[in-house]
C-alpha cells in the first residue's frame, strides 16, 4: 500500500494514498473498487466527482482534503491507504489536521467490524471526521480491508450525509433505504396492518428476522422503514430472512409467507426506533414513545412461527413499550367508535327494564278511555248547581248493588254518586266533591243516600278528565333510544305494549390474570400469593350498573391458558374484561396474546393516572366485533379504568344515546398537587346546607394498589396534567368530578 490519494464525488469519493501508486509503480486497485462499491448502490445516487492518487505526504494529503472539502464542497471523501504503522503512513495525521469534528463511533464501528475479519485490523489507525459539511473517512489500503470497512459504514452514510447537508426531512427516508442486500419480507400485510394499527405516521421501524442459533432462535435486525411509507414500499427492498423456528427446524422465508396472520406477532419483527420531526405531524400533547437505536437491538420476545406459542425471553422483552401513549380523548373516542349498539331484539315489557328502546311506543287507545271523575263525589249537570238533587245510583260495584254508570243517564234534578277515576254517566258533565255537599235524606236503614244538597256552583267539565286527556290515540308515549326504567315499564303496561323492541344488552366476561392470585376463600396464603380482589370488584361494579356478567375465574400468567380463556370469553360474551398482565413485566403476556388471537389493539397504553397500561382491543367474530378491555392489575387502576372505559362502552353497546359518565363541578376540600398525567383521584362528594356546589373530600392515600381509597368514593376527581404555569390546585377551587356511585 502506499498512501496516495483520494477520490471524490458529489456525495462520495475514494482517494488513494500511496507512494508507489502515485509514482506509477503499481496500479491503484482499492480506489476504483471503492468507487464501484459505492456507486453500485443505486439508492445513494452517488456521483464520483474527483479521484486522485496522492503520495504519502502529509502536506499533500492535507491540502487535497482541504481543497476538496472547502472548494469542491464534497459530501464525502474516502481515502484508502496510509493508515498503518509504517513510517510513511500519515493519512490519519493529515486527516486529523483538517477535520473539525471527530466521528468516533464510525471509527469504532469500523475497528470492531474489521477486527472480526482479522487481528491485523489492530494495525489500522484510520480516522473519520467532519470538515464543514464534508465527511472524511480513512480506509485501509488493501482492496479487501477497505471494501469491508466501507461496507460497515454504508448503512449510516445516507443518514449521516443528510444531517451534514441539513436535509432533516431526508433522514427518515434514508433510514428506510438501508443498502442491505434486498431479501424478501415475510408476510408484508401483517407488518402493514400492525404499523397502521399503531397509528404512528412518522416513525422509523427496524425489521427483525429469525436466524438459527442453537435451539433457541435469534432475532437480528435486517432493515428499516418509515411507517408512513410502508404501504408504498416494494417490500423486496426490505429485508428479513432466514427464518428458523426454535424447535421445529428450519423454515424458509417462503414458509413464513404462507403462515396465516394470527400466527405472527409483528411486534416480534418490528421495533420502532424513532419518530421523525415532521412539522406536518398530527399535533399531540402526549409524548410519543421514542425508542432509541440502542433499544432496537433488543428484540421483542420470539414466537414459534407455526404454532404461535410465544417463546419468551426476559432478556429480550421490550424495555420501552412499543405501544404509543393514547391521550384520554383518543382512548375514549376509540372506544365509542368501536362499541356499536348491539342488535335489536323483542322483549316482554316486564323483562325490558334497563334496556334501550329501539322503537317509538305509540298509544293504541286513549287514556282515560272515558270521561273520568277526578274526585269522590257526585256526577251532576253543572247548570243545576247549587241545588238539592236526588241520588239515582253509584259507580261503585259491590256484590248486591251494581248500578254501574254505563247505561245510566243523569237527568235534571238528579245526582250520581261517583268515585275517583270512575266513568261519568251519560247526561252528567261535572263532578261535585263530597266535601261540598250535605246529606238531606237517607233510606230507613241508613245504607243509601236518597237526597243531597250541592253547596256550591260548579262549571261544566269541573273535576272531570275528558277522554284522552292524559294520552291521545296514536301519541308517541316513549321515544326510541329511551332507557327503560320503572316509569317506562308502567307506561308500557298502561298502553298495553307488552312486547317491545330493544337493543340487546352486552354480556361481560370477567377474569383476573396472575399466577400469584388465590381465591378469596383461601385460608392461608402460600408464599407470594395474594387474594384476587379484582374479579369481584369488577363484577359487582358491572352488576350494579345493571350489566350481566360471566365469571371466568382466575387465569395464571401462562400463554396457553390465557389464550384459551380469551378465546372462550370472546365466544361467550360480547365484552371481555381482564385485569393484570398488561404492563412491562416478564409475565405480562396479554397484549401479545391478543395480537396472537387476531385481535386489533386499538390502544395499548393511555396517558393517565392510574391506568397507564390500559389496553383496548377488538376482535371480529362473525358479524360481531367483540370489545376486549385488558385492564391493569392494581385494583384501583382496574376499577377506575372500568368506570372510565368499560361502562361507557357497555352503555354504547346497549344503545345509549349518551354513554358518557355524569360530570359535576366540585370544590376541593384540600390542595392537590398535579401529576404529569391527567389524574383520576377518588373522592367523596358532600353537599353542605345552602351550598349548591359539593365539596370533594379525598379518600386518603391515592396509590393504585390501595383499594381503601375506593371506599366511600362516589366520584373521581378529573385533575388536569401539570403544566409550567399550574402545578397544583388550591382548596376551594372548582374542578370536574365524574360520578361513580349514588349519593
Ligand atoms: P400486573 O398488572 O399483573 O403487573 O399487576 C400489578 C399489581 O396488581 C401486582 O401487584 C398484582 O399482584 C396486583 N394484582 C393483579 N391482579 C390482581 C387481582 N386480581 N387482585 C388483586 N391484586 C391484583
Ligand atoms: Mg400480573
Amino acid at each position: 500500500y502506499a498512501t496516495n490519494d483520494i477520490t471524490t464525488n458529489n456525495q462520495t469519493n475514494p482517494p488513494t494514498v500511496s507512494d508507489r501508486c502515485s509514482r506509477g509503480e503499481s496500479e491503484d486497485v482499492s480506489g476504483p473498487t471503492l468507487q464501484k462499491l459505492i456507486t453500485e448502490i443505486k439508492r445513494f445516487q452517488v456521483v464520483i466527482k474527483v479521484y486522485k492518487i496522492v503520495p504519502d505526504e502529509k502536506t499533500e494529503i492535507k491540502s487535497t482534503l482541504k481543497d476538496w472539502s472547502d472548494r469542491l464542497n464534497l459530501n464525502l471523501i474516502l481515502t484508502t491507504g496510509g493508515t498503518g504503522f509504517a513510517e510513511r503512513d500519515v493519512t490519519p495525521e493529515a486527516t486529523r489536521m483538517v477535520i473539525e469534528k471527530e466521528a468516533n463511533a464510525m471509527m469504532v464501528a469500523i475497528a470492531v467490524a474489521s477486527l472480526k475479519f482479522s487481528p491485523n485490523a489492530m494495525l489500522s489507525r484510520a480516522v473519520c471526521g467532519i470538515r464543514g459539511s464534508t465527511l472524511i473517512i480513512n480506509l485501509p489500503g488493501s482492496v479487501k480491508a477497505s471494501s469491508e470497512c466501507l461496507r460497515v459504514v454504508l448503512p449510516s452514510l445516507p443518514h449521516a450525509l443528510s444531517l451534514l447537508k441539513g436535509e432533516v426531512k431526508r433522514i427518515s427516508k434514508d433510514h428506510m433505504e438501508l443498502p442491505q442486500d434486498a431479501l424478501k419480507m415475510p408476510n408484508t400485510s401483517i407488518l402493514y396492518h400492525y404499523v397502521h394499527n399503531l397509528n404512528v405516521t412518522n416513525s422509523i421501524f427496524c425489521v427483525y428476522g429469525w436466524e438459527a442459533s442453537g435451539n433457541t432462535g435469534n432475532c437480528s435486525k435486517v432493515g428499516c422503514f418509515l411507517s408512513s411509507q410502508l404501504s408504498s414500499i416494494t417490500l423486496e427492498q426490505h429485508v428479513p430472512t432466514h427464518v428458523v423456528s426454535s424447535d421445529s427446524g428450519l423454515l424458509s422465508a417462503d414458509d413464513l409467507n404462507t403462515i396465516s396472520t394470527p400466527h405472527i406477532d409483528p411486534s416480534i419483527l418490528l421495533t420502532r426506533i424513532s419518530t421523525t420531526q415532521d412539522p406536518n405531524m398530527t399535533k399531540t400533547s402526549m409524548p410519543l414513545d421514542v425508542q432509541s437505536e440502542r433499544d432496537s437491538s433488543t428484540p421483542t420476545p420470539l414466537k414459534h412461527p407455526t404454532t404461535g406459542t410465544p417463546i419468551y425471553k426476559v432478556a429480550r422483552r421490550h424495555r420501552t413499550s412499543p405501544y404509543p401513549l393514547a391521550s384520554m380523548d383518543e382512548a375514549f373516542s376509540s372506544i365509542l367508535r368501536n362499541a356499536v349498539p348491539l342488535p335489536i331484539i323483542s322483549k316482554h315489557y316486564s323483562d325490558a327494564m334497563d334496556h334501550v328502546l329501539a322503537e317509538d311506543i305509540r298509544a293504541k287507545s286513549p287514556i282515560p278511555p272515558f270521561p273520568a271523575s277526578i274526585m269522590d263525589g257526585y256526577a251532576v249537570i253543572a247548570s243545576d248547581t247549587p241545588c238539592d238533587l236526588n241520588v239515582v245510583g253509584s259507580s261503585v260495584c259491590d256484590r248486591d248493588n251494581c248500578n254501574h254508570s254505563s247505561g245510566v243517564t243523569v237527568e235534571k234534578g238528579q245526582a250520581f254518586r261517583i268515585t275517583t277515576g270512575a266513568p261519568l254517566p251519560v247526561g252528567a258533565n261535572a263532578v261535585v266533591p263530597v266535601e261540598d255537599t250535605l246529606l238531606l235524606k237517607e233510606t230507613d236503614n241508613g245504607r243509601e243516600e236518597l237526597e243531597v244538597r250541592i253547596l256550591k256552583l260548579v262549571r261544566a267539565g269541573e273535576s272531570v278528565r275528558p277522554i284522552g286527556c292524559d294520552i291521545k290515540t296514536g301519541e308517541v308515549v316513549i321515544k326510541s333510544s329511551t332507557k327503560i326504567g320503572p316509569s317506562e315499564c308502567g307506561i308500557l303496561a298502561s298502553v298495553g305494549a307488552t312486547t317491545v323492541k330493544v337493543h340487546q344488552k352486552p354480556t361481560v366476561a370477567v377474569f383476573s390474570t396472575g399466577s400469584e392470585l388465590a381465591s378469596p376463600e383461601t385460608e392461608s396464603l402460600g408464599p407470594g400469593e395474594i387474594r384476587d380482589s379484582n374479579r369481584i370488584l369488577l363484577i359487582t361494579t358491572l352488576q350494579s350498573n345493571n350489566f350481566k356478567t360471566l365469571d371466568f375465574g382466575i387465569v395464571p400468567d401462562k400463554p396457553g391458558e390465557l389464550k384459551a380463556a380469551l378465546l372462550s370469553a370472546c365466544e361467550k360474551a360480547d365484552v371481555v374484561v381482564t385485569t393484570g398482565g398488561v404492563s412491562m413485566g416478564e409475565k405480562d403476556f396479554l397484549k401479545e396474546i391478543l395480537v396472537n388471537i387476531g385481535a386489533k389493539i386499538e390502544f395499548g397504553r393511555v396517558f393517565m393516572k392510574p391506568g397507564k397500561p390500559s389496553t383496548f382491543a377488538t376482535l371480529q367474530s362473525g358479524d360481531r366485533k367483540k370489545c376486549i378491555f385488558a385492564l391493569p392489575g392494581n385494583p384501583v387502576s382496574a376499577v377506575v379504568t372500568c368506570n372510565l372505559f368499560v361502562l361507557p362502552a357497555l352503555r354504547k353497546l346497549s344503545g345509549f344515546l349518551e354513554p358518557r359518565p355524569t360530570i359535576l363541578s366540585a370544590k376541593l376540600s384540600s390542595e392537590v398537587r398535579l401529576d404529569a398525567r391527567p389524574e383520576y383521584q377518588r373522592v367523596q362528594l358532600r353537599w353542605e346546607p345552602q351550598e349548591p356546589i359539593p365539596w370533594a373530600q379525598s379518600t386518603g392515600r391515592q396509590v393504585s394498589s390501595r383499594l381503601l381509597s375506593m371506599l366511600t368514593a362516589n366520584a373521581l376527581l378529573m385533575l388536569p396534567p401539570r403544566s409550567d404555569t399550574c402545578t397544583s390546585i388550591k382548596r376551594g377551587e372548582i374542578v370536574d368530578a365524574m360520578v361513580i356511585d349514588r349519593f
